[in-house]
């Protein structure tokens, strides 16, 4: 009887180490646990990461996206009838329509373009944009709710199911104009000419500019509440800025029983009503307004910064773990700074059909001077360029 207990035991010990072993062994196993242990760093030697949920919607691992990219050979023979899907591009080349950016105007817009059979590329550091920065998304029609990650997947699948040349994991750093297109070049020493060019780059966060900001980066400092509030949970943290983002931050964080510390630079808060009432009606919050930031300091991570009273010059040290910086995004349009026309938030300037003040040159989405940053607007607005991309390669018959 003993001897027929330890065969059964011994038989699922031993499935199970070959279950575990599979497991490990396979590629998307392994890569997160690199992205876990390998790439995080908020939060300096003490991991506070939870679960994959968690990793995948922080801003410091959307680099490590993986993109099951295939040679075209290989989607021919394995789909036989269906050879349209989208290719690694070459490192160089000559197309009707460049596409810049793979947020939601970006990959839209490639969706659009593909089923038009333009020869099309499309460059991006990344595929989702700053939807892969968002936790959940409760205003995209189609999903009652869905998380950034998914919806950012959903955009992928979208655009990939189509014949597209991309380029993701690089990005633009320069063009150039020429008789009927221009050149664009990348920050890997790429060169690519266009027909037609759509500029779908959107914003990045804008910085603080004090000491501390860039050395604790990841390990306390971050631009991205709805991706990192989940790791202050309970803890003391600063949020800076007075703006609707920097009041949606605190009621979130104050939500996750965080004591909140507002610092902002400005006398008052500029935010909506209902967010600073909504914040003023919980206990954990103080606020430092006419405040300005001198110094983000701590050891391995962050533990404190120092502010003063911008009319009295009293500084104070405020104990903190985490710094929310929400002052505000910046176009990136740095590449067409003197080529492409920009208005004194450096946004692209479009008319109603996307174009710029270059024939053949579209822009699209949170790039441009269109109001109200959303994803639904930025993936109209890249549909929109599209459309205006066909148009006018069609009437100069290029
Ligand atoms: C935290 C957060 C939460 C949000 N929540 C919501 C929400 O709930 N609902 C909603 O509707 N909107 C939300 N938004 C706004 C929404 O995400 C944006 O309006 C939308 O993503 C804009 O799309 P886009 O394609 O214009 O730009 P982006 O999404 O910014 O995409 C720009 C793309 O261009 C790429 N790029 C940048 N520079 C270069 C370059 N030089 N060369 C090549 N590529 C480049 C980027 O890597 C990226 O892929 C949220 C934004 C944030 C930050």
């Amino acid at each position: 009887m003993a001897d027929v207990i330890f065969c059964i035991v011994t038989t699922i010990f031993r499935i199970f180490l070959i279950t575990v072993m599979k497991r490990l062994v396979a590629k998307d196993i392994n890569s997160e646990i690199f992205q876990l242990f390998g790439n995080y760093k908020l939060g300096g030697e003490k991991s506070k990461v939870k679960n994959m949920k968690d990793v995948k919607n922080m801003a410091g691992v959307i680099d490590t996206v993986e993109f099951d990219i295939k040679p075209e050979e290989e989607i021919k023979s394995e789909t036989g009838t269906k050879p349209k899907a989208a290719i690694d591009a070459p490192d160089s080349g000559s197309y009707d329509a460049v596409i810049i950016g793979g947020g939601p105007a970006g990959t839209t817009c490639g969706v659009y373009l593909a089923r038009k059979m333009i020869n099309t590329l499309l460059i991006s550091p990344d595929l989702g944009g700053q939807v892969l920065r968002t936790s959940e998304v409760e205003n995209y029609p189609g999903f009652k709710t869905i998380s950034g990650w998914e919806l950012a997947n959903e955009f992928k699948e979208n655009l990939m199911q189509y014949r597209i040349h991309l380029r993701i994991g690089d990005r633009i750093v320069a063009m150039e104009l020429s008789e009927n297109g221009g050149i664009v070049q990348t920050e890997m020493g790429s060169e690519y000419s266009f027909k037609s060019l759509v500029v779908a780059t959107g914003t990045r966060s804008r910085l603080l500019g004090v000491p501390g900001e860039k050395k604790f980066y990841g390990r306390g400092v971050t631009y991205c509440e709805t991706c990192d509030g989940p790791l202050f949970k309970g803890e003391r943290v600063a949020v800076i800025g007075g703006g609707n983002s920097a009041l949606t931050a605190a009621n979130d964080l104050l939500s996750l029983g965080c004591t909140v510390q507002l610092i902002n630079f400005l006398p008052g808060l500029q935010a909506d009503a209902v967010l600073v009432e909504k914040s003023k009606s919980h206990g954990n919050i103080t606020f430092h307004t006419n405040h300005q930031i001198d110094e983000i300091v701590g050891n391995m991570s962050v533990n404190g910064i120092i502010i003063h009273d911008r009319d009295s010059g009293k500084t104070a040290k405020l104990d903190v773990s985490g710094v929310f910086i929400e002052i505000g995004l910046i176009p990136n349009t740095t590449f067409a700074e003197g080529i492409l026309e920009l208005n004194d938030q450096k946004e692209i300037m479009i008319d109603c059909f996307c174009r710029t003040n270059i024939p053949g040159i579209f822009a699209a989405g949170d790039v441009t001077n269109v109001p109200n940053k959303q994803i639904i607007i930025a993936a109209g607005e890249g549909a929109k360029a599209a459309l205006g991309v066909n148009d006018y390669l069609l009437k100069k018959k290029l």
